[in-house]
């Protein structure tokens, strides 16, 4: 029999890569999706036919339970998130219900189908469960890099609401018994991130300048420093977190340190663009309270799960604008532009 796996956020970046990867390990996958006629499920298209879809949100508990009801999987990845850091500061209610009272939902939805009452100390044959924890968490930390010892300090409410989904799956583990995991994962970017984000922003516009179709670039602090891995190599650390004999918390990144100033110039560079002729800074994009430095200490995880990312950042923003470069030509072809993203 084939592991079956239940993925909440399957239409997001991070969701679109896991799902490919456990379709690779064997797993039976389910994605949770949400919304009649999503937008986004055309990210993950051409696995439609490999997928199993079952409908639900993190906002709605009895969807839930139905869903974990309806799939009976041996691991649920709770990714499904509103992601975007600013968004929190127009939203923190929503940001809140969905990232931090969602893992709630999820955990109870699980607890409840596999009948688990306190106390239970076994946690075989159970359904493991992982939480997408994220380095924003650390947010104003003490210390660099930060590792799983290292104090929260959360600068946003998303930040905050991933500290209450950290520690809920910390408690459901220590009063339930329950395999919960809590990946602490540090900024990961891809092709398919979102146009929002940093290092998607500036490479969508690197390929807009460089076929013309766009001439300033607007960002806020460029000297912001993150640890910036690939997607594609992250999930396989989630995935081996499910593997452990013991459930934990991890920290996963790369332990290497750019600014987004450095973002900037590698992309502009690797399109042949001087950056200084397109790049206007706006007061209006820096945070009201932000992170300035976050940088993974990963030595429990690389020698405990094995992992290492494969992907430098320098390869990163390159992948991330050769793919730009051909979605923008294409989008031009067919005289289907995107409007500038000004996040
Ligand atoms: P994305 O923004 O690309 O994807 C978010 C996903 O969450 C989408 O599939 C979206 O579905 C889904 N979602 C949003 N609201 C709900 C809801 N109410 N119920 C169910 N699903 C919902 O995020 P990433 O893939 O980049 O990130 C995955 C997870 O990892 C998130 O939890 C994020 O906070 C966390 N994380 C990400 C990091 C990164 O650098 N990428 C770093 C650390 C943590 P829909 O299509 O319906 O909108
Ligand atoms: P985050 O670390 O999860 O918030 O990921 P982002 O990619 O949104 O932001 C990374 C860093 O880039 C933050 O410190 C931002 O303040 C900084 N930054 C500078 N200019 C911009 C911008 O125009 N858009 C975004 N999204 N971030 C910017």
């Amino acid at each position: 029999m084939p592991k079956r796996a239940l993925i909440t956020g399957v239409t997001g970046q991070d969701g679109s890569y896991l799902a490919e990867y456990l379709l690779e390990q064997g797993y039976e996958v389910w994605g949770l999706v949400r919304g009649q006629a999503n937008p986004r499920k055309s990210r993950i298209s051409r696995l439609a036919t490999a997928l199993n879809f079952v409908n639900g949100d993190l906002m709605d508990q009895a969807s839930l339970v139905s869903a974990v009801d309806k799939v009976q999987p041996d691991e649920v990845y709770n990714l499904g998130a509103i992601s975007f850091v600013p968004m929190s500061w127009e939203q923190p209610e929503l940001v809140t219900e969905v990232n931090g009272m969602g893992v709630l939902r999820m955990l109870e939805a699980i607890r409840m189908v596999s009948g688990l009452k306190t106390p239970h100390r076994d946690s075989s044959g159970q359904i493991r469960f992982y939480q997408a924890s994220s380095s924003e968490m650390f947010g104003k930390a003490a210390e660099t890099p930060q590792s799983e010892t290292t104090n929260f300090h959360p600068r946003s409410p998303y930040g905050v609401a991933k500290v209450y989904g950290h520690f809920i799956t910390r408690n459901y583990r220590e009063s339930f018994g329950m395999y919960a995991v809590s990946g602490m994962l540090f900024n990961h970017e891809s092709p398919r991130r979102g146009s929002e984000f940093v290092t998607r922003k500036i490479s969508l516009a690197v390929a807009r300048i460089k076929l013309g179709v766009q001439d300033k670039l607007h960002l806020g602090n460029l000297d912001a420093v993150r640890d910036w891995g690939f997607a594609g190599d992250y999930v396989r650390a989630m995935h081996a977190m499910l593997q452990q004999e013991d459930p934990g918390d991890w920290v996963i990144g790369t332990g290497v340190m750019h600014t987004v100033r450095d973002a900037v110039e590698i992309a502009f560079d690797h399109a042949g663009l001087n950056w200084k002729d397109h790049v206007v800074i706006d007061p209006a994009l820096v945070r009201p309270a932000e992170v300035e430095v976050l940088c993974a200490d990963t030595t429990r995880a690389c020698a405990a799960l094995n992992w290492k990312p494969a992907v430098s950042f320098g390869e990163l923003m390159r992948m991330m604008v050769d793919s730009d470069l051909r979605q923008v030509a294409r989008e031009h072809e067919y005289g289907d532009l995107l409007t500038a993203a000004n996040w």
